[in-house]
């Protein structure tokens, strides 16, 4: 019917999680249905704002299918699975199961469903320790963490599923997303959290006593760990570029998605600090296993193939979005209440 046309929807994996919701509201810009499925085990219903939410686990093919008969969406991103690198170490086999033996479900349903395309939430954590800084997207395979295994592993189920049924798939290794939607619409809230800048947030806040700095012995020059800080609104941007790229390619294909810029988690602390204009306690521990000592990306290609344009490039933007958002969220009792012991 004329002027009644339905939005081209699209299952977004781990919907109700931080960049899934972020993926959501990019997608809901661009003229997507976002069909959120996710299970709720770290994701929140409210966070689910532009689309539908489907409840329900990766593992469960039943389920899997009859939503995406329901939907029939033209293509799926999947960022459903866990995600702390040092959790991993302590406990491989929840990251097996939930990264990669779900996702091979999530692909066999889309197969049954006859759906091909795929935009795959990849990590930096694929590279390991690497050779060279920033790290192209050639730079060989070598995870020093199951999380960063698991990654590894879809990505070359990814490859074969191309070359045996005709899958199209874009596998984009995000290095460390920060930041929230700067209009407060939605930001980091995990609740177990184990990431840097929200937790360093949190003693700005008040929230939590002190930082922890895992490591002052890494050969860096500050002996803190390097990393490449990207704003979660760019990298929901480039999964909308990946969805445009699968309908003009026929390559399964990986970029990097960073600010190609690095930062010491000492940097990261200190320019905290700036951008609240509070006091940030810190507490030197040990280095945290599977840790490499510097990642940062090198992001031409997405930038070339893609057209890929980071809006929120300094860390000063990163951290003041997710500063603002952090001061909104944290007035909710919800939050105060999970943080208490
Ligand atoms: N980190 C830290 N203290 C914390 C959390 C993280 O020193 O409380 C360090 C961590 O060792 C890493 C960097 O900060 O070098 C970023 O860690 P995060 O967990 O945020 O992301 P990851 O790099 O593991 O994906």
């Amino acid at each position: 019917m004329l002027g009644l046309e339905q939005p081209r929807s699209v299952l977004v994996t781990g919907g109700a999680g931080y960049i899934g919701a972020h993926v959501c509201r990019a997608l809901d810009a661009s003229g997507y249905l976002p069909v959120a499925y996710d299970n709720l085990s770290h994701g929140h219903a409210w966070a689910v704002r532009w689309g539908p939410l489907e409840i329900g686990d990766l593992m469960d093919g039943a389920r899997l299918e009859a939503v995406m008969r329901l939907y029939r969406p033209q293509a799926v991103i999947h960022l459903a699975g866990l995600i702390a690198a040092g959790d991993s170490v302590v406990d491989p086999t929840r990251y097996y199961h939930n990264n990669l033996a779900a996702t091979l479900t999530l692909l066999d349903t889309m197969r049954t469903c006859g759906i091909h395309h795929l935009v795959f939430s990849s990590s930096a954590g694929v590279y390991g320790e690497p050779d060279q800084i920033p790290i192209p997207e050639h730079h060989p395979h070598r995870p020093v963490n199951p999380y960063g295994a698991t990654k590894a592993m879809v990505e070359r189920i990814l490859v074969d599923f191309s070359t045996a049924y005709g899958f199209k798939s874009v596998a984009l290794r995000y290095f460390n997303a920060v930041g929230a939607a700067p209009n407060g619409d939605i930001g980091e809230a995990h609740p177990n959290e184990t990431h840097l800048v929200p937790l360093v947030l949190d003693v700005a806040a008040g929230l939590r006593p002190f930082a922890e700095i895992f490591g002052g012995d890494f050969p860096t020059t500050d002996g803190t760990c390097i990393r490449d800080y990207v704003h979660v609104c760019d990298l929901a941007d480039a999964h909308i570029l990946a969805l445009s790229h699968l309908d003009r390619d026929v390559r399964t294909r990986a970029f990097n998605l960073g600010s190609e810029t690095g930062a010491s988690v000492r940097q990261v602390i200190d320019m905290a600090i700036k951008v609240t204009g509070r006091p940030i306690a810190i507490r030197m521990r040990p280095r945290r296993p599977g840790d490499p000592a510097m990642l940062v990306a090198d992001a031409s290609l997405a930038k070339e193939v893609l057209g890929w344009c980071p809006g929120f490039a300094t860390l000063e933007q990163q951290i003041a979005t997710a500063w603002d958002w952090h001061e909104r969220y944290r007035t909710i009792d919800v939050r105060r209440a999970a943080l208490s012991p």
